[in-house]
């Protein structure tokens, strides 16, 4: 078989790649050892940065129709068990008022579109069916990957069918995004820092239709998705998007105990299913490297995170946006090598910031899990200082796993060999997102006076953004043409815009990142697009 792009594995990440690159019409094989999606909770969150780039993968519509309502609030609570009074509420919006606050802030802080809540399992069927649906992608499960080799011109791959039939495939560009144990990343001999094997833990599946709507504790029915019990077994209940089915995780000694420690959380005898259970175990881990030759790297086969926080799989949704349109770029013959070159340095240091911030996150928790003590359930004195002890911690600690605004949206690639840089920048913080247009950044999201997004105003090529009238502003877009690379200007007469943007002119790439900027065109136009499309060495 012979193909520019092999994907290997098909979860989240190389779904999205192949969604992506078959958009683009980039001819690629995707191959997944499973032989069909599996019933397997993972994930359940998409969050908002997601979200916006699911949007412009055009499938954010049908995410939002698969996935949990949009009126249910995402509220996490700390409890005994879930028919007791919380110890603690945390309140977060639901999609619908996530979206209204969206719609009733025009400062660049907001995100264009909120998070939301998709189980892995509804989700990968989902993004499977789409991929399929484009012409240039040929989808292949039941077909393992097994060992490559690389050549100046391409890559030589050998899988093999379920059926022990191997198959030979010839790749321009390969990619893994087969997940944390990834055999491509073996092959390349690339290593995984950091730490390892932190915690074990079970993680269950129930089907308990019933439980949604007796839940008594909360604002109303069907009130919350996280249910973290203050135990000595770590024991975190989570809603799933059906709403009819739950997955608990817990470290005890086997998946029997499952089934006692759902009973013992959800406090009241209502009838359920145990579906599945599994033990995972916990990493932060960083791959050394994100790519060798033609061999790229993405997902979870390049960073292992703890999911407090969500930076799993939304950050391998980055990666795969990251590198599809420059591969795209390549194979067209508009992009330079330094395109290709800038996705280590782009999405490594991303991978790394969230490394760490999950690590920030899952020492947030296990610092109010050490206010745990046996007494905690007696209606004593002890009972009660050590229930409220464990609550005063935990109204600052918890809120590190579900307060993230800062990693989602403020990534900033810094020392890109694409991105005309600035000396300095903002801080990168996890926790809040303060909106910016330094190069690198996300463009901020900003209405325009007719109700449209400027993000949706944006096309697939580079879009130059003209805030006011500049003369020679022009020269930019001529200078992409005589490269022969797309390149579109939108005049836009928006003093929101201006004001959260700060300058008058801005170059932008299609993945929405600013890669220049300026009040009045640059002194040498041409040097600018040859930069930006990956036609200057960095040496
Ligand atoms: C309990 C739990 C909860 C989580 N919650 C969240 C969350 O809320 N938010 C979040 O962002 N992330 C979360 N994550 C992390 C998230 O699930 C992963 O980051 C995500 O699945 C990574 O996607 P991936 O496509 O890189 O890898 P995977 O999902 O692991 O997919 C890799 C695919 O490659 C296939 N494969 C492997 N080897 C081969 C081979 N040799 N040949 C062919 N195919 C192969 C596999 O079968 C698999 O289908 C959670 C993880 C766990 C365990």
């Amino acid at each position: 078989m012979q193909t520019d792009v092999l994907i290997v594995g098909a979860g989240p990440i190389g779904l999205t790649l192949a969604l992506d690159l078959g958009r683009r019409g980039v001819k690629c094989l995707l191959i997944e050892q499973k032989p069909a999606p599996e019933f397997l909770p993972k994930m359940e969150r998409c969050n908002a940065r997601t979200m916006e780039l699911f949007r412009r993968l055009g499938v954010a519509d049908r995410i939002r129709q698969a996935g949990l309502a949009s009126s249910v609030p995402m509220d996490v609570f700390i409890v005994l068990a879930m028919n007791e009074p919380p110890l603690l509420r945390l309140p977060y919006p639901s999609v619908d008022e996530a979206r209204a606050q969206i719609a009733a802030r025009n400062d660049g802080t907001m995100a264009r579109e909120p998070y939301q809540l998709i189980s892995q399992y509804t989700l990968e069927p989902l993004l499977k069916a789409e991929v399929e649906r484009r012409p240039s992608v040929a989808v292949r499960y039941g077909c393992r990957f097994e060992s490559l080799s690389q050549r100046p011109d391409g890559v030589s791959v050998v899988a093999r069918t379920d059926e022990g039939n191997v198959v030979p495939i010839d790749a321009a560009y390969v990619v893994g995004c087969d997940g944390g144990g990834s055999t491509v990343r073996k092959q390349l001999g690339v290593k995984l820092r950091g730490e390892g094997d932190l915690l074990r833990l079970y993680q269950a599946l129930y089907f308990c239709p019933q439980l949604y709507d007796r839940i008594p504790i909360g604002p109303g029915p069907g009130h919350g998705r996280h249910y973290h019990v203050a135990d000595a077994q770590s024991t975190f209940l989570i809603m799933q998007d059906s709403t009819k089915h739950w997955t608990l995780h817990a470290t005890v000694q086997n998946a029997a105990d499952m089934s006692v420690q759902f009973e013992r959380t959800i406090g009241v005898p209502i009838p359920y299913e145990m579906l599945y259970a599994g033990e995972w175990k916990q990493n932060l881990l960083l791959a050394d490297r994100y790519r060798r030759g033609r061999v790229f790297l993405a997902g979870d086969s390049a960073h292992l995170v703890i999911p407090t926080g969500g930076l799993g799989m939304n950050t391998g949704i980055g990666d795969a946006v990251d590198l599809s349109w420059k591969l795209a770029a390549v194979l067209e013959g508009w992009g330079g090598p330094a395109l290709l070159d800038s996705y280590e340095v782009e999405r490594r240091q991303v991978g790394d910031r969230n490394v760490g911030a999950s690590r920030y996150a899952s020492l947030g928790r296990r610092k109010w899990r050490a206010q745990y003590r046996p007494e905690i359930r007696q209606m004593t004195r002890e009972g009660q200082a050590a229930r409220e002890a464990l609550a005063r911690v935990a109204d600052v600690e918890q809120r590190k796993t579900n307060e993230m605004i800062g990693a989602e949206l403020g990534y900033r690639y810094v020392g890109s060999p694409v991105i005309v840089d600035e000396p300095g920048g903002p801080e990168h913080l996890f926790r809040e997102y303060v909106p910016t247009t330094w190069p690198g950044a996300r463009l901020p999201h900003v209405w325009l006076s007719d109700g449209v997004s400027i993000h949706d105003r944006i096309g697939d090529g580079y879009t130059l953004l003209q805030l006011a009238a500049r003369d020679g502003a022009d020269s930019l877009p001529h200078a992409f043409g005589e490269l022969g690379v797309p390149c579109t200007t939108l005049n836009l007469s928006s003093d929101a815009a201006r004001q959260v943007y700060g300058y008058d002119l801005l170059l932008v790439r299609p993945d929405l990142h600013v890669v220049w900027r300026g009040n009045r065109p640059p002194d040498d136009p041409g040097e600018v697009a040859r930069l930006v499309t990956g036609h200057v060495n960095p040496a």
